[in-house]
């Protein structure tokens, strides 16, 4: 009956964990998946939360549906952190915000709301981009193709190329963009490049959806929002989906949001109306104890100010290590240059590395970064990164 069923070879990501799981190497070291790792490799709990945390659990309340939309505290905190505390746009009410199932989640709320609504819109993502972007658009019934964005040979984005091409695209036409730490190359657009790419957004009526999973990871908390801040002075239609996975460190708690900026309170009222409908028939509501979580921690100003500390703790060490590890290979690998790793923003490192040269680091060393050659710099520790560092020079040679 169900012979004619697809096999599934599974997620490339998230099939690297599970091998990475059951490999035996004393050794080993997971580069693999994008999840923040402390010093210690453990996944830490943000004090935070532990304090959010205390206070959900007494007394023991008891757990009702939340509404579809999810928690108002939770997004009010989607909405504060991407526009901005006291934004024009959020007092004139044009923002339809509501919590969503991680940021994945928003990206399929987001999706099925675009087939809906604009049903001859085409959705093109950057060349590379995260792979699920790809399966969620498809999967919403979406045709996806790509736009110009990392150059191989320079390690930059190929701008001219990427301007050019979407000077190409028709009204309507969704473009997939990230605001800051790009997936997977840590690749980003500078502020200037940002300004001129949104004017030919606006110029042909392009669609902007802006998925951000990483913010505070790159500069600061403001300034990784400057794409999404632009696009709203510039008076544009904006979807934005964001995450608070790794900001908040509550990957299984899955908490997102998918906020839809339109050009008026009446039309965010309606589309408010048909992303709760969206969410109804896909699964309701969203769960509750993720939500009371992000209620607590970013309302609530010294837990807010101590949150965004302890981000800022978990940037830093990220760029200790990339540039630790640049200092390393470039004693290690003469010749060859390895400045990427320290002007890449975020959780991610395009290495450059071949897909042989990956395997050799799985198989002969235990080193498991996906085979794109994208390495979670957040896996690096003070134990384990010399080891990786003789590891990719033995690889280079
Ligand atoms: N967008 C990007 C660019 C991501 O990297 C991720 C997580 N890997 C997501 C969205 C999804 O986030 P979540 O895990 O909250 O669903």
């Amino acid at each position: 009956m169900f012979e004619r069923v697809d096999f599934y070879a599974g997620d490339p990501i998230l099939g690297l964990m599970v091998e990475y799981a059951n490999d035996s190497n004393p050794n080993k070291v997971n580069l693999g998946v994008g999840v923040y790792y402390d010093e210690n490799n453990v996944l830490p709990v943000l004090e935070c939360v532990k304090t959010a945390e205390q206070r959900i659990a007494d007394p023991i309340s008891a757990r009702p549906y939340l509404p579809m939309e999810g928690l108002p505290g939770h997004r009010k905190a989607c909405q504060d952190l991407l526009f901005g505390k006291d934004a024009q746009v959020l007092q004139d009410k044009r923002v339809a915000t509501i919590a969503t199932i991680g940021g994945s989640g928003a990206l399929k709320v987001g999706a099925d709301f675009i087939n809906a609504w604009f049903p001859q819109a085409k959705c093109y993502v950057s060349d590379p981009t995260w792979g699920n972007h790809i399966s969620i658009f498809e999967g919403s019934g979406i045709e996806v193709g790509k736009y110009p964005y990392y150059d191989k040979a320079t390690g930059t984005v190929k701008f001219d190329e990427l301007i050019a091409f979407f000077n190409t695209l028709n009204k309507d036409d969704v473009v997939l963009l990230h605001p800051c730490c790009h997936n997977p190359t840590g690749v980003d657009l500078t502020q200037a490049q940002w300004d001129e790419l949104l004017q030919v957004v606006q110029q042909r009526e392009l669609i902007p959806f802006m998925d951000i999973a990483y913010q505070g990871f790159g500069e600061d908390m403001d300034s990784d929002a400057y794409a999404i801040r632009k696009a709203v002075d510039m008076g544009l239609p904006l979807f934005v989906s964001n995450s608070f996975s790794k900001n908040l460190s509550l990957y299984g708690e899955r908490v997102g949001g998918l906020s839809v900026v339109c050009p008026t309170e009446e039309e965010a009222e309606r589309v408010f109306g048909q992303l709760k409908f969206t969410v109804r028939r896909i699964y309701s509501s969203p769960p509750s104890h993720g939500g009371r979580v992000v209620d607590i921690v970013m309302n609530d100003e010294a837990l807010h100010k101590q949150w965004v500390g302890e981000v800022y703790g978990m940037r830093d060490r990220i760029k200790a290590m990339r540039l630790k590890l640049k200092s390393v290979l470039e004693t290690k690998v003469p010749g060859r240059n390895f400045d990427y790793l320290t002007t890449q923003n975020g959780m991610f490192s395009f290495t450059g590395l071949t897909p042989e040269q990956v395997e050799r680091l799985k198989t002969e060393f235990g080193i498991y970064m996906v085979s794109n050659s994208r390495m979670c710099v957040a896996g690096l520790n003070g134990n384990n990164i010399d080891y990786v560092a003789n590891a990719m020079a033995e690889v280079l040679k």
